[in-house]
């Protein structure tokens, strides 16, 4: 353990306990809608674990009537299960708040070629173009159709995060040099302020949230210029797991520039998703370590600024990337680390006893391993959280690829080729068929076990997805290997793998 970590982790648990802050659980539905059996066993269990309210990111599972209704996917929500969440979390006394994007991160609306002409650059579907006459109105009726499907609303986070081409196109450049003098954040905070005053005319009594990244830049003078503290919450995000890294993200001069322009702010750190786009198992530690940063950047900083007040922490678990992005892991793979990270912000600090006390709440018969899953890692009973099944089923996989038979194998036949039967047709070279043998049984008893796991978290799997999920998941991260190991054996192929997931899909969706 490096030196950082070791004092973080042995850091004694504070006295003053933030257990006064909103933790909020961030659900990110990015293209990839779970279940409402799942959703709704999902929110009354992180009640229990010390959750205080639902973030929604809905994207394109959001039920987007009339002209918008190309948004939606065909496994969109409806508004009776939105009503179903929203009366769940209110039985719960959670707050439910909705998040959605408009600035950048439009992909999801501007991929569509009746809304593309909005792009701030053609090519890019990622932001909007501040300067065109049609932006802010279609951005209005965006929020509109998302604030009215929620009765008795009182937070809306409007994202504004990474508006990556922000003033690249020709009318933003000349708005820039001719009305801001020369300030791109000034442009930025034009185009910002317009939704956020439009949300206070129409929507009284909704308060905004908003991403910070895009603020760190701006000074506080035309900060106040815009009136933004008057119309906007911030929510200052920060991943980091090392000490270092977290404090190049936060400035010196931040807390001291947002205090001359905010009263209230928001907190957010990661429980899965942020090491990684392509990762399939949640790196806890790095996890916990981001919110032992957090919880030293508020003793040490921000509870020195007397103005500002912290109104809570969302605990954010990112699907994907961005809309076009992979999956990163799946939410039941990181369930766990959300429980840990929870209980470290209640508890001011980690210590093996929490690590312990969280185990036994999960259902583990011993503490869970926060670094690589081990042999051994086991549940008492498999519905020990809201998808346990896949938890257990990822790890054999993660295990399976850690194994060093399959890493031998793997070694062996990508460096040398010798045994890789297709090495000896492109050389015209005789064969050593002893090797060829011996490969092609060692191939098939890993495909075999391969092929377990495979059907395991396929099961798993469709109690929390839908096949779309199941299929794009199953696409990333097994059947590429089990199509090479099936190469090996000369026999079987994945089409034969398909053809029997048909067979079982038909028997699943059989009316009975
Ligand atoms: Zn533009």
């Amino acid at each position: 353990m490096a030196g950082s970590e070791a004092i973080l982790f042995n850091k004694p648990v504070q006295v003053s306990l933030p257990g006064q802050y909103h933790r909020l659980f961030h659900l990110d539905l990015k293209r990839t809608p779970l279940k409402m059996d799942f959703l709704i066993k999902l929110i009354a269990k992180v009640k229990e674990w010390g959750v205080t309210g639902l973030l929604v990111e809905y994207e394109d599972t959001f039920p987007y009537n009339g002209e918008l209704a190309e948004l939606a996917i065909p496994n969109s929500y409806s508004q009776a299960d939105l009503d179903a969440l929203q009366q769940i979390t209110r039985e719960h006394e959670m707050e439910y708040i909705p998040l959605v994007q408009t600035f950048g991160h439009l992909q999801f609306v501007l991929k569509h070629s009746k809304f593309s002409h909005m792009r701030e650059v053609a090519e890019f579907p990622t932001d909007i173009c501040p300067s065109k006459q049609e932006s802010l109105p279609f951005i209005q009726r965006l929020v509109d159709q998302v604030i009215q499907a929620h009765k008795g609303l009182k937070y809306i986070h409007i994202g504004a995060d990474e508006v990556v081409r922000l003033g690249c196109c020709l009318k933003c450049q000349h708005r820039v040099e001719a009305d801001f003098g020369g300030s791109l954040s000034s442009l930025y905070l034009d185009h910002v302020t317009k939704v956020l005053r439009y949300i206070k005319n129409q929507h009284p009594g909704v308060t905004c949230i908003m991403w910070d990244d895009m603020l760190r830049t701006a000074n506080p003078k035309s900060m106040n210029e815009f009136e933004l503290g008057q119309l906007v919450e911030p929510m200052i995000w920060n991943y980091s797991s090392d000490a270092s890294s977290f404090k190049i993200r936060l400035q010196p001069t931040l807390w001291q520039n947002y205090s001359q322009v905010f009263k209230t702010i928001w907190l957010a750190s990661a429980f899965k998703g942020a090491f990684g786009s392509t990762l399939h198992w949640t790196p806890t530690k790095e996890h916990v370590l981001n919110h032992l940063l957090w919880l030293q950047e508020v003793d040490k900083e921000i509870s020195k600024i007397k103005t500002i007040t912290v109104r809570g922490y969302a605990l954010t678990g990112w699907q994907r990337y961005d809309h076009l992005s992979v999956l990163c892991e799946l939410l039941p793979t990181g369930l766990p680390c959300l429980a840990l990270c929870l209980q470290v912000l209640l508890q001011g600090g980690y210590s093996h006893d929490i690590l312990e006390r969280v185990s036994k709440q999960l259902g583990f018969t011993e503490p869970f391993q926060i670094e690589h899953p081990k042999y051994g890692d086991c549940l008492s009973t498999s519905d020990s959280f809201p998808g346990s099944d896949i938890y257990t089923g990822v790890q054999d996989l993660v295990l399976f690829e850690m194994s060093s038979r399959f890493k031998n194998f793997v070694t062996l036949n990508q460096l040398h080729g010798s045994m890789n039967p297709n090495a000896s047709i492109a050389t015209d070279l005789p064969m050593d068929h002893h090797s060829v043998e011996e490969s092609a049984a060692e191939a098939k008893c890993l495909a075999s076990q391969l092929d377990l796991i495979r059907k395991r978290v396929r099961v798993a799997l469709t109690t929390v997805y839908h096949v779309i999920t199941v299929e794009e998941w199953l696409e990333l991260r097994i059947n590429p290997i089990l199509r090479a190991l099936k190469m090996f054996v000369g026999g079987g192929s994945m089409d034969e793998v398909k053809e029997e997931d048909e067979e079982e899909m038909d028997v699943a969706t059989r009316p009975s």
